[in-house]
């Protein structure tokens, strides 16, 4: 598939792989690769050198600071991203709300979000999820009360993602308590410092804090902070992904684990030798490269499909599943080949690893992916789509 890609955007690939090769700094791709988290004030500093660049939004349209790169362009930015452990970028604001403001925000909103989301400077989470409204999410209870120039709002977030680094939320808040729930949404723009909010941990079976729920008691949102028109939000919700939606065969991430597993396995023969095994590892690996390949080459070929202005439909939840399954695939790979080095490890972000680098990664890479069957919609609710929209059923 990569032989059919055009002139040009062969020549995209080595710009990008030159402008990595010079501007990202070793000791931060280094901390990438072994899985370290990277803090808001490193990001930022990253997101800077690609502003610079013209690359730090480069799916928003070019009037406010885009590419106008074509999707399979996008797709092959990204994978030259990952494979060099370029860290990833918080997406809730340059690849959700940022594209909704794009959409659906008033002047005011775009000149007030925009500019400072694509310098890194404003940290977004999103609310969505409540612990009666995941898959179902139609069927959410946060209450806002229209009071004048404000709404009340009253409820509970759960799951919600990075709102511990994050200075505002988006939310999906019921409106109308009476209509058809789709039709009684609204969507809030909230700063998180706002009176009345309380944002707790929730720590995952690793003892990292991986997750939070959002309180809302009486809190007070100026109207003026509504994205789109009031009982509205979920058409901004549904369209807020937009073209994203597409890209979500994690072909980028997989195939950064993949040098991982190739590393691995170089390395395991060097420290532990063990011959027979490892000619059976060395078959697992080549059955996921070639699992790989086969994500890499649909999903070129669907991006490129949607470039023509090709009505796309279930294929991005088929991808959503080959790819989330594909990296837990290769996470199980990893952790058998590092064996007991995984036990001591993913303890914290400042501990040596007892094992090669590469068993660091692993550990705290396995327990953080499991998540990704379900987030983004659940494998069940993905089989569901394919059954409707391919078996008519
Ligand atoms: C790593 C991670 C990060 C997340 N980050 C965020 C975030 O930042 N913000 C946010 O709002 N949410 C976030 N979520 C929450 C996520 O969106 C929800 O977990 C997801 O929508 C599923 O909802 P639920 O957990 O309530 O499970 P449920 O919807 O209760 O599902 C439970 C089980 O039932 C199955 N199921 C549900 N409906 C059907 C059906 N119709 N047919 C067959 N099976 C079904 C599901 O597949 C699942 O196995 C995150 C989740 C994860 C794992």
């Amino acid at each position: 598939m990569i032989s059919s890609l055009s002139h040009a955007q062969t020549q995209l690939v080595d710009e990008v792989t030159s402008f990595l090769r010079e501007q990202l700094p070793e000791d931060l791709s280094a901390r990438v690769k072994r899985g370290v988290h990277i803090g808001r004030h490193e990001l930022t500093r990253w997101v800077g050198v690609l502003d610079r660049q013209g690359w730090a939004v480069p799916h928003w349209p070019k009037e406010h600071g885009g590419t106008g790169w074509s999707l399979v362009e996008r797709q092959l930015f990204e994978n030259a991203m990952r494979e060099a452990h370029a860290p990833t970028l918080p997406g809730f604001g340059v690849n959700m709300v940022g594209p909704a403001i794009i959409r659906f925000g008033t002047p005011e909103q775009k000149a007030n979000y925009l500019p400072r989301i694509k310098r890194g400077e404003l940290w977004w989470c999103q609310g969505y999820s409540e612990p009666e409204a995941g898959s179902d999410l139609a069927s959410l209870r946060t209450r806002a009360e229209r009071h004048g120039d404000h709404y009340r709002v009253n409820g509970r977030k759960i799951w919600t993602s990075g709102a511990e680094d994050a200075d505002w939320i988006f939310c999906l808040v019921r409106t109308d308590p009476v209509v058809q729930p789709q039709k009684g949404i609204s969507f809030l723009l909230v700063d998180l410092k706002s009176p009345g909010i309380d944002v707790t941990p929730l720590v995952a079976f690793n003892g990292k804090r991986l997750w939070n729920q959002v309180f809302f008691r009486d809190v007070e949102v100026p109207v003026e902070q509504r994205l789109g028109a009031e009982n509205e939000g979920w058409s901004v919700a549904k369209t807020l992904l937009g073209d994203e939606r597409l890209l979500v065969s994690r072909v980028a991430e997989n195939r950064r684990i993949h040098t991982l597993v190739n590393e691995a396995l170089a390395d395991v023969r060097v420290t532990q030798g063990k011959e027979t095994d490892l000619q059976a590892m060395h078959g697992k690996r080549d059955q996921l490269r070639i699992r790989l390949s086969a994500l890499e080459t649909t999903s070129l070929r669907l991006l490129m499909l949607a470039d023509e202005g090709i009505r796309i439909g279930a294929e991005p939840s088929m991808l959503k599943l080959r790819g989330s399954q594909l990296v837990q695939a290769q996470d199980e790979l990893l952790s058998e080949l590092a064996g007991h080095w995984l036990v001591p490890l993913d303890s914290g972000d400042q501990n040596d690893p007892v094992g090669p680098a590469w068993t660091e990664y692993t550990a705290s890479g396995t327990f953080h992916h499991r998540g990704f069957t379900i987030a983004g919609g659940a494998t069940e609710v993905q089989k569901n789509i394919i059954a409707k929209e391919v078996l008519g059923l």
